[in-house]
């Protein structure tokens, strides 16, 4: 079965809320996360204790870009280097007791949901995210936006004449450049709400499908629409889109150059 979540090389939060803030760059995020691990790690390993920190934890958060979306102050890194994300509440994190129930959910929905990308992403869609993503920030942000990562991956194909294969990323300059062109997820101007993809908050904080209205910009639609799409490039979402389109360019140009030749992909295993 599809896993998602953790994997050897990645791991993602984005269904616990991670993402569902203003500012939920690099650096923001990893202040967050932080925050939550150290003070949960001061905590008795008891369900009131979880319980009491995560509201006064709670209470430090700023407003939600999706109202609806919960937001769960149990999110953390699960190693000391800061490598990879998870619940501190799980009973894998803690040690022994489920303490999941202390969160915003109760413990059946945390352990029974698995978001959308687990019925659509085939395994080799998963290895090429977590092998060009290489680390929870961007993992999140485009394994939950499977658009994207196919628009990203058919772009790639289009301009190099074949499919990209995961022996492909085993060539580290052309990994490089794969994974400069998904972080375009995180070029968006601080603040935007564009990192929700093809989605944008509805007036009740309900998402609403984005469209980048080139009529009224008078001018085409892009070659790469559905990547600026995904990107939340519309100009609507405070982002630059003729900008993010040059930058794409650049970056999948970039990627094509990179492209393992015929021959020239390292092999894996024996
Ligand atoms: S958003 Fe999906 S992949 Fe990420 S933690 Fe939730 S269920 Fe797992
Ligand atoms: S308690 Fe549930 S929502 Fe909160 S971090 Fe753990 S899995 Fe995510």
């Amino acid at each position: 079965m599809l896993r998602l979540c953790q994997r050897a090389h990645a791991s993602c939060g984005a269904c616990c809320g991670l993402y569902n803030g203003v500012d939920h760059s690099r650096a923001a995020l990893t202040d967050e996360l932080w925050r939550r691990t150290r003070a949960l790690a001061r905590e008795e390993k008891a369900e009131p204790a979880f319980k009491a920190c995560g509201d006064r934890l709670a209470d430090g958060l700023g407003e939600p870009v999706f109202p609806s979306v919960r937001v769960c102050p149990l999110l953390g890194f699960l190693d000391e280097a800061g490598t990879r994300i998870g619940c501190l509440a799980h009973p894998l994190a803690t040690g022994g007791p489920d303490l999941r129930a202390a969160g915003v959910y109760d413990v059946m929905t945390c352990e029974a949901f698995l978001c959308p990308s687990h019925a659509w992403l085939s395994e080799e869609e998963a290895q090429l995210c977590e092998a060009a993503c290489g680390d929870w920030h961007l993992y999140g942000l485009v394994v939950t936006d499977v658009p994207f990562l196919r628009a990203v991956l058919g772009a790639v194909a289009a301009e190099v004449g074949q499919r990209v294969e995961r022996r492909h990323l085993d060539h580290a300059p052309f990994r490089k450049a794969l994974r400069a062109l998904l972080a375009m997820k995180e070029a968006l101007e601080p603040g935007s709400e564009g990192l929700f993809g093809a989605f944008r908050p509805g007036r009740d904080g309900e998402p609403v499908p984005r469209r980048i209205d080139y009529e009224r910009l008078e001018r085409g639609a892009s070659p790469w629409d559905q990547i600026l799409l995904c990107i939340g490039a519309d100009p609507r979402s405070g982002n630059d889109l003729d900008l993010l389109e040059d930058e794409i360019r650049r970056r999948l140009g970039a990627a094509a150059a990179a492209f393992p030749a015929p021959g020239k992909a390292a092999r894996r295993g024996p």
